[in-house]
């Protein structure tokens, strides 16, 4: 079978992308998913989780029930809160699970700060994409390099940019690879439902009104009636932003 209109670096079977470019995915559920990834790409797939949020760590209790040895990665941008880090710790603790942390290049961080200070953030949204760059998007792409599949914990109704999220497809602006949104359609009451059911530990900061916990400097707490990213880069007064990792080149984003 040939797909000429996709741009894959890696070399699927036939099965695998007669499964993800004919959607039979859209009416599975989040664990029926992640048992065909987990079957399929083993040790080539792994979750990305942010500590930050929920969702990610709903998926990394599905997946370590799935499969023990399930790969998980965070990236470390260096400027993460400590409560983030204490998550990570917990997780290690209740799991016995290894967390693959990811740093970001320590040459381009040295010559961003140099030039431009510790918190050049604020001063433009230019800066906080070159920031966000960086420390978020460069490495996400080098760690992705060596996988083959990757889980996420998108879901639709967080904001209008993820409205149209695919529960599986190709992410060719990560060279080609399979990317799993299995919560694509899952609510924000789904998600803690979940976690209160199976006791999942969480960022500790959502019960301070961060529901979005991301760098200590760009996240603060929301206000009663604002959406659940509101908290992020609130000095930004577009609606659409976004860090430049769910997104693609042609969106405005870093190419991932
Ligand atoms: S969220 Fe803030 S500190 Fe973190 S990478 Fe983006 S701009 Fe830099």
């Amino acid at each position: 079978m040939t797909v000429p209109a996709l741009k894959l670096a890696k070399s699927f079977n036939n099965d695998v992308i007669r499964a993800v470019t004919g959607r039979q995915f859209e009416s599975q559920r989040a664990e029926q998913i992640l048992t065909w990834a987990l079957d399929n790409f083993q040790s080539k797939l792994a979750l990305s989780a942010s500590f930050g949020g929920p969702e990610g760590m709903v998926l990394l209790d599905m997946m370590h029930k799935l499969d023990a040895s399930s790969r998980v990665f965070m990236l470390d941008t260096g400027r993460m809160h400590p409560a983030t880090y204490d998550l990570v710790d917990r997780v290690r603790d209740r799991y016995d699970k290894k967390v693959e942390v990811i740093f970001p290049n320590h040459k381009d961080v040295e010559a961003m700060v140099s030039e431009k200070g510790h918190n050049l953030f604020y001063d433009s949204e230019e800066n906080r994409k070159q920031c966000c760059r960086l420390r978020k998007v460069e490495p996400l792409r080098r760690h992705l390099q060596g996988l083959d599949a990757y889980v996420s914990g998108l879901r639709r109704d967080q904001n209008e940019n993820r409205r149209d999220t695919r529960k599986v497809e190709f992410d060719e602006a990560a060279g080609g690879i399979v990317k799993l949104n299995p919560l694509a359609d899952w609510k924000h009451d789904d998600v803690w439902d979940y976690v209160e059911e199976h006791q999942v530990p969480v960022n500790r900061l959502h019960k301070q009104s961060h529901p979005s916990v991301g760098c200590e400097p760009c996240t603060r707490a929301v206000k009663a009636g604002e959406d659940s990213r509101a908290g992020r880069w609130w000095w930004e007064s577009d609606d659409m932003r976004e860090c430049g990792i769910h997104l693609g080149e042609e969106e405005g984003g870093s190419g991932i």
